[in-house]
């Protein structure tokens, strides 16, 4: 298997697009904007997901299904949330096609099929949903409403990138109704913890927890809770958000309820969705100029087992050995490939296992056999060991959760290593294009610095910090006044 792809250091967004075909993930379909998630790529996508749901679950919420369009009326009631989204929806306005008179063998849209009413097709669903919840309260007992959707959307996003940004992408979105401010702003901070648990510890990405400014928050939404992660360019990526939507939407759909008191009261809201962009931040936080490099816990194949032999002999013996690994594994709850192929030559297997990331790989050749070993190579740090036979199991059990951590820590250093405190604008415009990277900067808290800055350097503020620390400063373009910093980088 021949792997040339284009290193970082050459061209990273070119490196990026051929690693996800390259590695099968996914590919550019037909149809502008969208892609094709292919069965490689969908089985981290559908382990990333069962990881996310079993915790929605834990967390009291359950799953439900709302429809694909939302009639234009329902999506302009919440006016913000309708003005944010307009400008990137696909509309659906009519039901038929018929043949076209003057274009034999051509379908053309039949005038006389127009809808009364255009339908949406969703770019969230917080309409839809609301205008369904109406019926479903009345009262405190009635709450809260704990729902999850999987599902995809439509943006009409105008550039797009595998993964990254898609027109039509999949996600969740969890949709919530409380009885109570408190109860829903508890709902979305611990949506946001959901989110930082599986980035964290099971996608191997360190991500800083915090909250949008007004201009970066979700349409519709009171405040907007961020996760932000910081790819190996030095760019940083929203890897998921989780609104608190205060009383917005409730108000829209004239949702009310009888509280306790038996007084009447608008219905508090959240929402929270990652989205397919999540494999675009896994690719790009480990993976290297080899191909892709994949944390164990989210790897379809973690370890694969590739024979060495000169006689068929040899082939059965190892095809016995590698039955017994494979019998131990999967009582351990190890997925292991054994390749056997015979079309392939084992310096082709190892170059598409290493491109397609799988953690571990053991090589069993005669002399393994002849001496009880095998031998045993990391992906992520691509070194081999002789391992005993005897405890090959319990050895690479071990190795999936070293490779897991190690892989955190790696990108935790490397975030650490960029983030950087600057005190003045020709450091930020500096730093920015020496080394990218996280920017910790005092801001004046106005929307109009934050778009020159913009406007300035393409750094946007990704968040500002849960943990920001009280500090008094002077904003880096105006020199106003600032209490705290707030963390600004070039994003995806
Ligand atoms: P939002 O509803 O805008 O808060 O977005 C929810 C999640 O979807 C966030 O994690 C976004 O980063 C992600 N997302 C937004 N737009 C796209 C897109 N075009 N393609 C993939 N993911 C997206």
């Amino acid at each position: 298997m021949s792997k040339n792809i284009t290193t970082r250091a050459e061209d990273y967004s070119k490196w990026y697009n051929e690693l996800v075909v390259k590695a099968d993930l996914a590919e550019n379909s037909g149809v502008r904007g969208c892609m094709v998630i292919k069965p490689y790529g969908y089985a981290i996508w559908e382990k990333l997901q069962g990881e996310l749901d079993t915790r929605f679950k834990e967390t009291g919420h359950s799953n439900a299904y709302f429809p694909l369009f939302v009639p234009k009326s329902l999506f302009e009631a919440e006016e913000k949330n309708a003005e944010g989204f307009a400008k990137e929806c696909a509309i659906v306005t009519h039901y038929r096609l018929k043949n076209d008179p003057n274009n034999p063998g051509k379908l053309m849209v039949d005038p006389d099929a127009k809808l009364e009413e255009e339908l949406i097709v969703r770019p969230t669903s917080e309409a839809i949903i609301w205008s369904t919840y109406k019926g479903w309260i009345q009262s405190y007992r009635d709450l809260p409403i704990l729902i999850n959707q999987w599902a995809n959307v439509v943006r009409w996003e105008m550039r797009t990138r595998l993964f990254l940004r898609t027109a039509e992408f999949l996600w969740q979105e969890g949709h919530t109704a409380h009885a109570t401010k408190e109860e829903a702003l508890v709902e979305a901070k611990q949506m946001q913890d959901v989110y930082v648990d599986v980035v964290e510890n099971i996608m191997g990405i360190p991500v800083i927890k915090g909250y949008k400014t007004e201009t970066e928050r979700f349409a519709g939404a009171d405040e907007t809770y961020t996760i932000e992660a910081l790819m190996q360019d030095g760019k940083a990526l929203q890897a998921g958000t989780s609104h608190f939507l205060g009383q917005n939407f409730a108000k829209a759909f004239d949702v009310k309820f009888t509280n306790k008191e038996g007084k009447q009261d608008y219905v508090w809201a959240t929402s929270w969705g990652v989205s397919t962009r999540l494999m675009g931040a896994l690719i790009m936080t480990h993976s290297d100029d080899n191909g892709l490099v994949l944390p164990p816990k989210l790897a379809p194949i973690q370890v694969v087992i590739v024979p060495i032999h000169r006689t068929e002999e040899q082939l059965q013996e190892i095809g016995n050995k590698a039955d017994e690994l494979i019998a131990a594994f999967k009582k351990k709850g190890i997925s292991v490939k054994y390749d056997d192929r015979d079309t392939h030559k084992p310096g082709f297997k190892f170059a598409e296992w290493e491109l397609k990331g799988v953690p571990v790989r053991i090589t069993i050749g005669p002399k393994d056999l002849e001496n009880g070993t095998f031998e045993v190579a990391r992906r992520d740090t691509l070194t081999k060991e002789i391992v005993s036979a005897a405890n090959a199991v319990d050895y690479i059990e071990n190795l999936l959760n070293e490779i897991q951590e190690h892989l955190f820590t790696k990108a935790l250093n490397f975030r650490e290593t960029h983030i950087t405190e600057v005190n003045s604008f020709d450091e930020f415009k500096e730093v920015l294009k020496t080394k990218g990277g996280f920017l910790l900067a005092h801001w004046d808290g106005t929307p109009e610095t934050e778009e020159r800055i913009k406007e300035l350097t393409k750094a946007t503020i990704r968040c500002i910090p849960m943990d920001q620390k009280a500090e008094e400063g002077v904003c880096v373009l105006t020199g106003k006044p600032s209490k705290g910093r707030v963390l600004f980088a070039k994003a995806y």
